[in-house]
């Protein structure tokens, strides 16, 4: 039996963790943590009995208690401390990061403060805070298995290969649901052309990341931290058909990739079992009904977000911090209705220019960071003069 925690179980990755918990029957789920979904959280833990279930609000955590009454041996918890304690939870091994923005990065270091491997799929901890948890995870000797579809082909194309240099990393991307648009198309886009994404199903704000390219953006970073790259090293090739998730090119020029039908539950369970693999079901590749595969180049002058955090990884510091709180607000006011498709990349580049540099920042000053974007941007008002 292997025993794990989820934080964000009621999100797309989260449930589609359970879903391989289900399938497989030797995961034993010890915590669990959501928002506001109170409703699947108490079908959850009905399902899988874990000794422990956080939710974010107060209140939320008393409806929740009321609800499974009659479950007294399980502990609900709320907040900031319900989240590090689902996350350091002592019977588990593996913490699944499955919630959504900064909000990852105390409970990622209490996970591994308290020696769990960590399944990351919440890649805005790594953006703003890799500086500090990568040698934290090396010192506390826990891994850091990547959930991201793109990182897990890349950690899989590193099999077998210690002690050879990589010499570039492909990293490929959908191009999302506007690929091949231009800038003045992307300012008439709504909300619902925005979640429209040609290729995966996820949750709202990673697929409003997809159409701006700042996913992608966030992911080279990511990979930066994960395997010890250089911004130089990294190639974002568009790939509509998303079959390569990812390549790894070496010095001799051998590429070696990882290919698969579009299907997040293959590497949530390649981090859960590493260095094992397990059946799973599913779709497999047909390559006759495919026939070709297509990349391009990413058109960086329509979709900003992609070269903006470019210049955000090579300026370092609290600069990845500025750029991704200055996303998750304006992908907030998007999903509000309150901007348009078109300001994001704006309101990134108005935080980058105008919030303070510093190098170095501890979690206190990243989160200081965060809370000086938020306040730029209101009161500068960056976000009034676009509002319809
Ligand atoms: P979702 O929006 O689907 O799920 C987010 C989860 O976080 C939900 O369980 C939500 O709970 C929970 N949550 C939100 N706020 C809080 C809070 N304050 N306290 C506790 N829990 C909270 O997101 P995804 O699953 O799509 O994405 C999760 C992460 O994985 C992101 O960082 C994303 O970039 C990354 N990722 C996602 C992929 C995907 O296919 N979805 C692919 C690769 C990476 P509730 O719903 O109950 O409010």
């Amino acid at each position: 039996m292997k025993n794990i925690s989820i934080l964000g179980s009621t999100g797309s990755i989260g449930t589609q963790t359970i879903e391989i918990v289900k399938e497989q029957k030797d995961i034993r789920v010890t915590a669990l943590a959501a928002g506001k979904n109170i409703r699947l959280l108490e079908e959850q833990i009905r399902l899988l009995k874990p000794e422990l279930a956080a939710v974010w609000e107060e209140k939320d955590a008393r409806a929740l208690k009321t609800a499974i009454a009659d479950l007294p041996d399980v502990k609900v918890s709320c907040g900031m401390e319900g989240l590090m304690e689902v996350a350091s939870y002592e019977k588990a091994e593996i913490l699944v990061t499955a919630i959504v923005g900064m909000l990852g990065i105390q409970p990622t270091i209490a996970a591994i403060k308290a020696g769990k491997n960590i399944a990351l799929a919440n890649k805005e901890t790594l953006v703003t805070a890799g500086h500090l948890i990568m040698p934290l995870a090396k010192q506390a000797g826990v891994s850091i298995l990547p959930v991201d579809s793109e990182h897990s082909a890349i950690f899989q194309s590193l099999n077998g290969e210690i002690g050879n240099r990589i010499a570039k990393i492909h990293l490929t991307a959908s191009g999302g649901p506007f690929r091949g648009k231009k800038a003045e198309e992307l300012e008439r886009m709504t909300l619902a052309d925005a979640l429209n994404h040609p290729n995966w199903s996820m949750g709202r704000k990673v697929t409003i990341d997809s159409a701006t390219l700042v996913n992608k953006g966030l992911e080279v970073m990511e990979a930066s931290w994960l395997f010890g790259v250089t911004p130089e090293q990294i190639n974002v090739v568009v790939h509509p058909q998303s079959v390569i998730h990812s390549m790894v090119e070496y010095e001799d020029g051998a590429v070696i990739a990882q290919l698969g039908t579009p299907d997040m539950r293959l590497p949530i369970q390649y981090a859960l079992y590493y260095p094992k693999r397990r059946p799973l079901s599913g779709k497999r590749l047909d390559f006759f009904a495919l026939r070709h595969l297509d990349f391009e180049e990413p058109d960086t002058d329509t979709f900003r977000g992609l070269a903006l955090a470019f210049a955000a990884m090579k300026r370092g510091g609290n600069m990845p911090t500025i750029f991704n709180a200055a996303n998750e607000k304006a992908v907030a006011m998007f999903i509000r209705g309150e901007i348009r498709f078109s300001d994001i990349a704006e309101m990134i580049e108005a935080a980058m220019d105008g919030v303070a540099w510093t190098d170095h920042p501890d979690v206190e000053q990243i989160l200081e960071t965060e809370r000086m974007v938020y306040e730029y941007l209101q009161s500068n008002k960056i976000f009034h003069k676009h509002t319809f």
